[in-house]
């Protein structure tokens, strides 16, 4: 593996682990992350590939935070929680196990969302890249910033972007770190029409220059 090391680790649920890769002593510039769902895998694939020969210093990257989802092939994590759901958010709130969009019992109950939050409080990242599937779309919350990076990425991918996609999404990551923590958060969703390799290609050149 090129120029990244593993920074940091942990286990969920399962005794999958959930990794952390950057540079020793990097400049870490920009969070990058995989696998939010289960279901959407293809982010980790995309992201290990970059890992291999990519040299950009200013990344640190989570190619797989949903190892049990991935697993379960579910949207949730072992535990049946959207952890797009489960960051403390002003308007986090409780619904039943067993919905789509549950949330977990309490905010920042899993260990899953307990690890991003650690590594942002840790490096202290000045934007944050997710990877989801399969709408075809770059998302952005926060400000002008946000929509900068977001039209950046957009134009790469030949994607429209998007600063609201309709409906609420409490407790949901980019409302907690974009809205309401100021960081700029890019969510794109893949087109799932897409190959792999066309899609490696594209993200080669959006990692390099974030
Ligand atoms: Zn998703």
């Amino acid at each position: 593996m090129g120029i990244y090391k593993l920074l940091k680790s942990d286990f969920t649920k399962e005794k999958n682990k959930i990794e952390l890769f950057g540079c020793p002593n990097c400049n870490c510039n920009t969070l990058v992350i995989g696998v939010f769902h289960g279901d959407e895998p293809i982010g980790k694939d995309i992201l290990e590939n970059y890992l291999k020969n990519g040299t950009n210093k200013n990344l640190i990257i989570v190619p797989c935070l949903n190892p049990d989802g991935m697993t379960l092939n579910t949207r949730q994590n072992a535990n049946k929680v959207d952890l797009n759901r489960n960051f403390p958010t002003k308007n986090w709130t409780k619904t039943n196990i067993g919905e789509d969009y549950y949330g977990g019992e309490t905010p920042e109950s899993e260990t899953e969302t307990k690890f991003i939050m650690q590594i942002i409080e840790e490096y202290k990242p000045k934007q944050i890249v997710t990877i989801h599937t399969p709408y075809k779309i770059v998302n952005f919350d926060g400000d002008e910033k946000a929509k900068k990076l977001a039209e950046k990425i957009a134009k790469i991918l030949s994607y429209e972007i998007d600063d609201d996609i309709g409906y609420p999404t409490p407790g949901s990551f980019g409302t907690y770190y974009g809205k309401e923590r100021n960081i700029p958060v890019i969510t794109i969703e893949l087109d799932e029409n897409e190959t792999l390799s066309e899609l490696c290609q594209k993200f080669d050149r959006i990692l390099s220059e974030l």
